[in-house]
């Protein structure tokens, strides 16, 4: 078993009065694509969200790569290597492609060379972007702006990317591309946690998967195992 990059140990979080997770437990283990499914409203988000430090932990643990992120902010958590695609893109719309992928290197210090060399690198990974370097992030298909919501993230140079609901109104053809690009990146050693509401792609892009419901983790093993779980084909595959 790959040595553990991301542990989330009995969180709880929530907004306002609203209690969202309660207690919940996951890992990523280095070099993985991890991925979360379950039913509308279970919490995924809201997992993704504390584990970025966009919202704080109300009780238990997120420790990274050794480190403790436990309410850490959203810059320290990206300085210390976890980037978040958010659900919806949350592109800026108004700006262009070119300067959406350089927010995604907004905290990096390694120099302008090296974040040119990796905008140089995004291109080539996604060439629409290269074409749509100049337009507006906004007027671009579902797809394009998932791809760029995705080179975004790249940009920050992280060891983890959150990919929060990676298919949601996209293409099947467009799916396909984005889990091809994702399973080259993983092979270069990146490891990634991605929320997704087709529970079938999800299995087949990772190797190990979670299942939440009602904020909690309710069941979680290989993909593998996940496929052949009654339960699992039943709620989530159409087929028993
Ligand atoms: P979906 O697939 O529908 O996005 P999800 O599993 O990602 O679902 P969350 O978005 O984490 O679920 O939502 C979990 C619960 O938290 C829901 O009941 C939702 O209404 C509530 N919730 C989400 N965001 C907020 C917010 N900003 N303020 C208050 N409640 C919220």
């Amino acid at each position: 078993m790959a040595e553990t990059l991301l542990k989330v140990a009995g969180l709880h979080a929530g907004y306002g009065d609203v209690q969202v997770l309660w207690g919940v437990n996951l890992e990523v283990p280095r070099g993985e694509i991890v991925c979360l499914v379950g039913s509308n409203g279970a919490g995924k988000t809201t997992l993704m969200r504390a584990i970025s430090g966009l919202i704080p932990a109300r009780g238990g643990t997120v420790g990274f790569a050794g480190e403790n992120l436990t309410n850490a902010s959203p810059e320290r958590a990206l300085a210390a290597g976890i980037a978040h695609v958010p659900e919806g893109r949350r592109l800026f719309a108004a700006m262009s492609v070119r300067d959406n992928l350089l927010m995604g290197a907004y905290l990096r210090r390694d120099g302008a060379q090296a974040v040119a060399e990796d905008l140089e690198r995004m291109f080539a990974m996604f060439p629409i972007l290269r074409q749509r370097q100049g337009q507006d992030a906004g007027t671009m298909s579902g797809g394009e702006q998932q791809m760029c919501a995705i080179a975004r993230g790249l940009m920050g140079r992280p060891r983890l990317l959150l990919i929060d609901e990676l298919s949601l109104g996209l293409a099947p053809a467009i799916v396909d591309q984005l889990c091809d690009t994702l399973r080259a990146l993983n092979r270069e050693g990146l490891s990634i946690l991605v929320v997704e509401q087709d529970v079938a792609t999800a299995l087949d892009l990772a190797s190990h998967a979670f299942v939440m419901d009602t904020g909690r983790v309710t069941r979680s093993g290989s993909s593998a195992e996940l496929r052949d779980d009654p339960a699992i084909r039943e709620a989530y595959l159409g087929s028993i």
